[in-house]
């Protein structure tokens, strides 16, 4: 009687039985397990088996107008008109600039990176994850901090692009068309005004490196992040058409700006008038030279040609905070009380009892949540037990549930 013959996947070895039905090739047999694996490794490799289209697939009419993008940012982020609306305008016009790049037009509209100066906690990171929402291209978020140039400890620039590799699913031309939003870019400033007599391992080497992603150029992405090995194979990604967002909270820059203006007001410039200056936000009268005196190489200032501000978040736009973006802290809380069939409400001294806590711990817009998370807690705990019907925070009970709670912590946040 003819034997028969066990088929085996020539990669892991294992027999039909084991690994499940086998594909024929040639010369041998593949599972299932062993193809997604090894496609796997094509996506990492060399950026997908999948049709590597770089076609976009929208055109001018059904895109959103930058009063559209605007009006969607106001949902979810309260006043920064004017960082609304020049970051809306810039989402537009790389729409623009890759439909066009797409007709061989002999005009060739070229990129303008932004950069957003703004203190800690006024709606920066805030501003670029809701317009994400809206894209319709690759984006993402990645922190300057964690770069270091090539040689030292840490990432190496080049990993900017790896986390935009990952979320085009390794489709090159996608992730060509995408956006990039570099947080906390003032850390990589240069620190001291003398040029590197030390080499500076956060400051200006890694502005350079960073230059060359932003002036466009073919650069080699690790796949999986990190610093690069010699035996990982690259990824080569242009950057010509990637918009990159800028975002630092410039801490003291106020200062170069007053300094500058002062010198202005004083010397040739005299037909500015001290008296229109508001003392108040120095921000809103930034420009390129304050970068440079901050730190940052002209090159890299150059490659942001968009410079826009953030206003400091002065107490009405904390009130706003608490209650008007359509996921504002305080209807989270709504929410997670309906869920228990209990009408939570909160009486308007509570909100501008928590206000004035932000202001008195400087905890700025980030610290509202911690406060109301600290005045809700115990009702969080009980509420799903006790069934009320309704639940009224009054200013006495905000009181006592954050003296309760331990302040000093929430000053540490
Ligand atoms: P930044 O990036 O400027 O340091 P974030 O955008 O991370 O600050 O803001 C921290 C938090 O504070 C946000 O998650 C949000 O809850 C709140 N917040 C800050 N600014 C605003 C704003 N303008 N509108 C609404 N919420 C804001």
């Amino acid at each position: 009687m003819a034997k028969k013959t066990i088929l085996t996947c020539a990669f892991c070895g294992r027999p039909e039985s084991e690994a499940g039905p086998l594909i024929r090739g040639v010369d041998g047999y593949i599972c299932a397990d062993c193809a997604e694996q090894a496609n796997k490794i094509f996506n990492e490799m060399y950026g997908g088996l999948k049709s590597q289209s770089n076609e976009v697939d929208f055109d001018l009419k059904s895109l959103p107008t930058p009063v559209e993008i605007k009006k969607f940012l106001d949902d979810y982020v309260i006043g920064q008109d004017d960082a609304k609306r020049y970051l809306s305008v810039a989402v537009y016009n790389h729409y623009k600039r890759l439909i066009q790049v797409g007709n061989n037009d002999e005009v060739e509209i070229e990129k303008s990176n932004i950069i957003m100066v703004g203190s800690t906690g006024t709606g920066k990171t805030l501003m670029a994850r809701t317009i994400a929402k809206l894209l319709k291209v690759p984006f993402t978020i990645v922190d300057a901090t964690v770069l270091t140039e090539a040689g030292y400890v840490g990432e190496d620039i080049e990993s900017i692009l790896t986390r935009l590799l990952q979320v085009s699913d390794y489709n090159v031309p996608k992730a060509e068309q995408g956006i990039v939003f570099i947080d906390e870019i003032d850390k990589i400033a240069r620190k001291g005004d003398n040029p590197s007599i030390t080499r500076d391992v956060s400051g200006e080497g890694v502005q350079q490196g960073l230059l060359k992603l932003l002036e466009g150029s073919v650069v080699n992405v690790p796949p999986q992040g990190g610093r690069k090995h010699p035996d990982q194979k690259m990824i080569p990604v242009n950057t010509k058409n990637i918009l990159f967002i800028c975002g630092g909270a410039f801490d003291g820059i106020e200062k170069k700006i007053a300094q500058r203006l002062n010198t202005h007001v004083v010397g040739y410039s005299a037909s500015r008038n001290t008296a229109t200056i508001d003392k108040g936000n120095l921000m809103q009268y930034i420009s390129p030279q304050d970068l440079k005196s901050f730190g940052l190489i002209p090159e890299i200032i150059g490659r942001l040609p968009v410079l826009t501000y953030l206003n400091p978040l002065d107490r009405h736009a904390l009130r706003a905070i608490l209650t008007e973006p359509k996921n504002s802290i305080i209807r989270q809380y709504v929410k997670l009380f309906q869920m228990d069939k209990v009408k939570l409400e909160f009486q308007p001294e509570v909100l501008d009892y928590i206000v004035d806590k932000a202001i008195e711990f400087k905890l700025g817009a980030r610290g509202l949540r911690s406060i109301v998370e600290a005045i809700m807690m115990d009702a969080m705990f009980e509420i799903p037990s006790t069934h009320p019907k309704h639940f009224s925070v009054t200013l006495d009970y905000a009181r006592q549930q954050l003296e309760k709670a331990n302040m000093a912590r929430l000053q540490s946040v």
